[in-house]
């Protein structure tokens, strides 16, 4: 199923509220649980609203599979050939498979600061609005 004009337009809106608040990056899960969609639905999706120049861009991210962990780990291009990895955080030895990674989508530090000039700007213009005008 393809997403329609009102499920797109709630995911620029959330996209939109993300980006005016403090988060710097968001996952799938995310969006598909606020639009009510599959996650795949919500990554395809994203994925148009993302690349160079636009909204979002995005980043796979390799997280421990110890569950009771599942901590971030950073790791260097050079060590994604199916070497042994070790967790930082819980010493959890593992190999390195492409479906231990996670897209994440991180948000246009460009596009964040164009939507707060954005809005201050309609602020200002609001509050011109109600000042009482002197002649
Ligand atoms: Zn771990």
């Amino acid at each position: 199923m393809s997403l329609g004009f009102k499920e797109k337009k709630l995911i620029d809106e959330y996209i939109e509220l993300l980006a005016l608040s403090d988060v710097s990056r968001f996952y799938p899960t995310a969006v598909s649980k606020h639009v009510s969609i599959t996650p795949f639905e919500a990554f395809n999706y994203l994925l148009e609203r993302s690349g160079p120049g636009k909204e979002v861009f995005l980043k796979w991210e390799l997280q421990c599979p110890n569950l009771d962990c599942t901590k971030i780990i950073d790791i260097a291009d050079e060590q994604r050939s199916g070497e042994e990895i070790e967790c930082p955080r819980c010493n959890f030895e593992f190999e390195l498979h492409t479906t231990d990674f996670i897209p994440v989508f991180v948000i246009n530090k460009e596009y964040k600061a164009y939507l707060k000039e954005e809005q201050e700007y309609r602020n200002e213009k609001k509050k011109l609005k109600k000042a009482p005008i002197h002649i």
